[in-house]
């Protein structure tokens, strides 16, 4: 059994995030000025690199392409306790007027990866001070591409969970749904699962004026994708969660053709994992069935993507008892209900034990603008938060694999 041995008070860890403020302020602002897209993140790698470095903490490269492991040794023995910040930004041209603005056009940190990044430096210069008062090893994740590629996947492909073996794992994610100075916290389901598809429907083409002669694929892929909402309105339990979206429709070629084919693009998010894999099943039946019935030929490609975000309860318990003794009971808020959005950090999970926290952003005026828009812009002193809570985590330490949480913040 592992002793804790913490020895920062909230006071210290406050004073800690007093002095790192500012740089983690400056390290934010060079990353919203510099963004970059997924397992592109060059510039952002060399920053990380060189701060990380300057620290005298030990760096590792050459993971996922453009991903960073830090790793700090603590005085005493304990667990391997990894927090992770994503890296990329997204295609989107800003347009928050702010003057760190990106100087990129058509790129924009628009999911405040920029301050996941700034947090996890600032957490790590506040923790290189206090080395000997970390019991374990705390491994720092620079992760490339969130953003749809994957990249926590080939982390872990590529073994960013070993040597020395992770025993669990912290995340955050900005929330713009609650405000600076709470944390969302849920145990089981945090996001959904992520799976997409591409089907195309072969028929006949035909004069306008004689569909008999053809094989209608517009008509057909009508009825299709309305069959496919009957996966969720009548086969889902009403009171599971799953999301079918067409996003993408094509077909046709003038207003008096019938089709010959017609080609849709979508997205499926459930919150566990028996409704993945029926609903993977119940998609390609309505679709090859309705799809005969219409004498139409089905192409079905269906990806798994992202995994559900499965939160492990003790490991929320004890973040979130942290962050109430160092914050007050009103930063905690326990979420009732999972977001259908998806999240890379899930892949980790998989492997090992661990919690996704989302950290508020919404200012006071309540009118942070939503992820992935054009003018998001969290105010910097959510940091606050969430560089003390990363830095709460790393110096009270869970125990290893198991064992039952005891925060011991003073
Ligand atoms: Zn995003
Ligand atoms: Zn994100």
């Amino acid at each position: 059994m592992l002793q804790l041995s913490t020895n920062l008070t909230q006071e210290e860890i406050k004073d800690l995030v007093a002095i790192v403020y500012d740089d983690a302020v400056n390290l934010r602002r060079l990353f919203h000025e510099n963004p970059e897209l997924g397992f592109e993140e060059y510039h952002t790698l060399s920053v990380i690199k060189k701060y990380l470095t300057d620290l005298g903490i030990e760096v590792k490269t050459g993971i996922a392409k453009t991903g960073l492991v830090g790793i700090l040794h603590g005085k005493e023995k304990g667990p391997v306790i990894a927090l992770r910040a994503d890296m990329d930004a997204l295609p989107i041209q800003e347009n928050t007027g702010t003057s760190f603005a990106s100087k990129k056009s058509g790129v924009m940190h628009a999911c405040g990866h920029d301050m996941h990044m700034a947090m996890l430096l600032g957490a790590a210069n506040a923790l290189s001070q206090v080395r000997e008062k970390i019991s374990g090893t705390i491994k720092f994740i620079f992760q490339p591409a969130e953003e749809m590629l994957a990249g926590g996947k080939r982390m872990v492909e590529e073994d960013v969970l070993k040597n020395p073996d992770v025993d669990y794992i912290y995340g955050f994610h900005v929330w713009p749904e609650l405000p600076i100075g709470q944390f969302g916290f849920k145990s089981g389901a945090l996001m959904a699962s992520m799976d997409s598809f591409e089907v195309s429907l072969k028929g006949k083409a035909s004069h306008g004026a004689a569909p008999h002669q053809g094989i209608d694929a517009i008509v057909g892929s009508a009825q299709v994708i309305t069959g496919l909402q009957s996966i969720i309105s009548r086969e889902t339990d009403p009171l599971d969660s799953v999301v079918i979206t067409i996003g993408e429709l094509k077909s046709g070629n003038g207003f008096n053709i019938v089709p010959e084919s017609a080609v849709f693009k979508g997205t499926v998010r459930t919150i566990n994992k028996e409704s993945r894999q029926r609903v993977s099943q119940d998609f390609k039946r309505i679709i090859e069935g309705m799809a005969n019935a219409l004498r139409l030929e089905a192409k079905i490609n269906y990806k798994s993507g992202y995994p559900i975000t499965n939160n492990t309860e003790e490991f929320v318990d004890h973040a979130s008892r942290l962050a109430e003794k160092l914050f007050g009971q009103n930063a905690v808020v326990h979420l009732e209900k999972p977001s259908m959005a998806s999240e890379d950090f899930s892949f980790y999970l998989e492997h090992v034990p661990g919690a996704f926290i989302f950290l508020g952003v919404q200012d006071q005026a309540g009118g942070s603008h939503k992820l992935h828009n054009e003018r998001f812009l969290p105010d910097e002193k959510a940091m606050k938060y969430g560089i003390g809570l990363f830095i709460a985590l790393a110096t009270n330490p869970f125990g290893t694999r198991g064992q039952a949480p005891s925060p011991t913040l003073n």
